[in-house]
């Protein structure tokens, strides 16, 4: 099945204005989602759409929230998105970032208590089309599916990172992933039909490793229904301790500092947690020099020798680029169980499919 953007957004969209949310947060919600799709992150895209909706009716997220300012302090912000979309609080806490570093040179703006703010590298990169470099640091309360270095059960997030540098005359270096060996949504995406997940991934209660979806979700016979509290098995952190370390600290940064809250035992109710910092590049010295050194830099690494014959060395964020403009041009390729998955949300919504997308 493949989606032209325009009809995916459309529809999208107008699931989530059947769902209670005004038209300008649902055209918010859906263009997050598809973007996630056009940058290759399908984890984060339209296939979250039945879990977005089933959280909007549950009361996990609530529609027509804005952020609240806890503390605003010289260059410090900390703001609560009160469980409010993430595609809304995460766009506000990212744009009072962008407004106190264009006063202040910098800032660090802590948001606790946002719905899913799905794609990190999306807040990076809007900042970066303000001009500064950012970085991000996440942790996902009431989402304790990965099982710490050395351990077998679930105790941390997935806890994503991302860092935007702007390259002048040339596209930017966004680093965005979670500090799992592979973010949740992939493990859902599989689970639905989608890309297998790479070896190891998974860890069982043994400490045996597959990678089988079943083992975070329980039995799949349902398309769309998972819920990683049916399964035994938990995710395994990147790059073993390091990963496991970063992740952790994510959690203390964003959880306990900052208040969205850390796993545990008991669960705390979903949110993302994120430390933002914002640095203008303006005040660090010559614009043209560090634009040399930056430019020289990059193209020294890309003009590297690749490990493997006919491949090329890449910076982050040349892959998303690249399945942007094939998926601008072609559509969004989505696996069956995920379109089938969204038809079964949009049908109790009242929602028609496009007729593009049905053919
Ligand atoms: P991933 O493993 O696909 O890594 C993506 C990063 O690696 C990108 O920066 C990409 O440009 C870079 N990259 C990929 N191939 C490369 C290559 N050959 N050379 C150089 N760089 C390369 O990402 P992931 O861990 O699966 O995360 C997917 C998405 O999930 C991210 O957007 C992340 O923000 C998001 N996420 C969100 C949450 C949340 O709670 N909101 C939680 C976890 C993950």
């Amino acid at each position: 099945m493949q989606v032209p953007v325009d009809h995916l957004t459309a529809f999208v969209s107008a699931i989530f204005a059947a769902a209670g949310c005004d038209a300008a947060e649902a055209g918010r919600v859906a263009s997050g989602l598809v973007d996630a799709n056009l940058a290759g992150h399908d984890s984060h895209g339209v296939a979250r759409v039945p879990r977005y909706v089933d959280w909007l009716q549950s009361g996990e997220t609530e529609a027509g929230r804005s952020i609240e300012i806890v503390t605003e302090q010289g260059s410090l912000a900390v703001v609560d998105g009160r469980y409010g979309f993430g595609a809304t609080v995460g766009a506000e806490a990212v744009d009072l970032g962008i407004a106190i570093a264009r006063r202040q040179g910098s800032a660090i703006v802590a948001l606790r208590h946002a719905g899913h703010l799905g794609r990190i590298g999306q807040w990076a990169e809007r900042a970066l089309e303000a001009g500064l470099i950012s970085m991000h640091f996440v942790n996902v309360a009431g989402s304790r599916i990965v099982a710490p270095f050395g351990g077998v059960d679930k105790c941390l997030s997935t806890a994503p990172i991302a860092f935007a540098f702007p390259v002048p005359d040339g596209p930017p270096v966004v680093l965005d992933f979670a500090t799992s060996a592979v973010a949740e949504g992939k493990v859902l995406v599989a689970s639905n039909g989608g890309k297998p997940l790479p070896d190891g991934s998974l860890i069982q209660p043994d400490g045996s490793l597959t990678t089988d979806p079943a083992t975070l979700y329980g039995p799949l016979d349902r398309p769309g229904d998972r819920n990683h509290k049916n399964g035994e098995g938990a995710i395994r952190t990147m790059g073993d301790h390091k990963g496991s370390g970063l992740a952790l600290m994510c959690e203390l940064l964003c959880g306990a500092l900052v208040g969205s809250g850390t796993s545990g035992p008991a669960d705390h109710r979903f949110a993302n947690g994120m430390v933002s910092i914002y640095l203008d590049p303006a005040l660090f010295g010559s614009a043209e020099t560090i634009a040399a050194e930056t430019r020289r830099f990059c193209d020294f690494v890309r003009g590297s020798r690749p490990a493997m014959p006919g491949t090329s060395v890449l910076l982050p964020g040349d892959p998303e680029r690249t399945t942007r403009a094939t998926r601008l041009a072609e559509g969004v390729p989505l696996p069956a169980g995920t379109w089938a998955a969204i038809l079964e949300t949009a049908g109790r919504l009242g929602v028609q499919a496009p007729a593009v997308a049905a053919a």
